[in-house]
């Protein structure tokens, strides 16, 4: 085992070593040549694995998952708008109050934890809203909630959305590029996400790919957002790095943006096998905790995300697992849900690490070992059977 404990919370991921080696070496000036191919790059990147057409527009922008959010949200909406937000955990709970601190109105579809708002429900709301004269301007979803592991429909989603006018967005945080996602053709309106998550660089850039609705929409906007948050302080940016020309409106991180560079470059060499193996990964490791006894949070299998797992503590176990497993060499991350943070933990299996079967398997061995330590002995023997078996079915080497 290496001296280093193996990061597996739901981000900051493990980062590859091209990542890092492109992120290490000294920061370029944001109008170097090479700094600005590698933004275009990025950006064109970005169209692949959002499944974004040529009108639709990506940022990348310093920040955070949740400043990307709040782009969103100030850019779309203005004091008074109506806004519904499908919540699903604890970021869509964040989503609705960022509308609400925007002087915008925020209706709420909820579900129990481990469930998602039925898209039916959905289409109801939106309606009843349209029939009283007061239709939603926006339409918020987490694709994956990072604190439950539920996944909602983002292709039905963003269907009714459209259906009753609304624009579609989705919080892709903990989704993009882990989840199949075909923006343009399901008819989203903005995709969000961070740098620390599936793409598997250090946390700091906010991602995001707006359609042109949502850039007209913040063209039309009566009330402009902050300078630094506002679309359009962006937009000549990113035309300009697009178009391969260097561009200057706030700094850019350009270390940051040399490791996405290298992530999407392994990335898009074979998108679809990238998708795969996050589906397939995600369903060894509910092979592996079913086969050891354990249950997920996410009420169903079909709901379930491929990026993390949320597990409930079996009988006699409690919060206090954690630290047994990061004891291990592996750390893990303890619940979130404010309804039910101490009955789970959970385990992020996202970007890079999927391609290294033994950093899986040592993470499988260090929970069943904690699991141990904590008085519920498992067989770990049958928990990497299980996960080489599900993982198999095309070489996971
Ligand atoms: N949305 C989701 C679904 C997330 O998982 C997170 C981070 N865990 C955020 C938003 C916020 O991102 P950040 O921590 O980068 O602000």
């Amino acid at each position: 085992m290496s001296d280093r404990p193996l990061l597996m919370i739901p981000g900051p991921v493990e980062v590859s070593p091209e990542v890092l080696a492109a992120a290490a070496a000294p920061p370029p000036g944001h109008l170097a040549p090479g700094l600005v191919e590698a933004f275009a790059r990025c950006l064109r990147a970005m169209r692949t694995v959002w499944g974004a057409d040529a009108s639709a527009v990506p940022m990348l922008v310093p920040g955070s998952g949740t400043i990307a959010m709040e782009m969103a949200v100030c850019n779309l909406l203005a004091p008074g708008d109506q806004a519904l937000v499908v919540n699903s955990g604890f970021f869509s709970s964040r989503m609705a109050e960022m509308v609400r601190r925007r002087g915008a109105r925020v209706e709420q579809v909820t579900a129990d934890p481990g469930a998602h708002p039925e898209v039916d429900e959905i289409d109801q709301r939106l309606g009843r809203l349209s029939a009283a004269g007061d239709a939603a301007k926006v339409l918020f979803a987490t694709h994956v909630d990072t604190s439950t592991a539920v996944r909602v429909d983002a292709q039905r989603l963003a269907e009714v959305g459209r259906k009753h006018g609304a624009l579609v967005v989705f919080d892709g945080v903990c989704a993009t590029a882990g989840e199949r996602l075909e923006m343009s053709a399901w008819g989203a309106d903005l995709v969000l996400t961070a740098s620390q998550k599936v793409l598997g660089t250090a946390p700091g850039v906010a991602l995001l790919m707006l359609s042109e609705k949502a850039m007209d929409a913040r063209r039309r906007l009566g009330s402009p957002p902050p300078l630094c948050l506002d679309f359009l302080s962006w937009l000549p940016i990113m035309n300009a790095y697009e178009a391969g020309e260097k561009a200057y409106f706030s700094t850019p991180p350009t270390s940051l943006i040399m490791g996405l560079d290298a992530s999407f470059e392994a990335m898009t060499r074979d998108l679809d096998g990238w998708f795969d193996r996050h589906e397939r990964i995600g369903h060894a490791m509910r092979a592996v905790w079913k086969s050891i006894g354990l249950e997920i949070i996410p009420a169903s299998e079909e709901i379930a995300a491929n990026t993390l797992s949320a597990v409930r503590y079996p009988d006699g176990v409690d919060a206090t697992l954690c630290a047994k497993i990061a004891a291990r060499g592996v750390v893990v991350a303890p619940g979130l849900h404010p309804k039910m943070a101490d009955r789970y933990f959970r385990v992020g299996h996202m970007g890079d690490v999927l391609f290294h079967p033994a950093k899986l398997r040592r993470t499988i061995e260090a929970i069943c070992g904690g699991l141990g330590d904590a008085g519920y002995s498992v067989d770990v023997g049958a928990a990497l059977d299980a996960f080489d078996s599900a993982a198999a079915n095309e070489s996971v080497q």
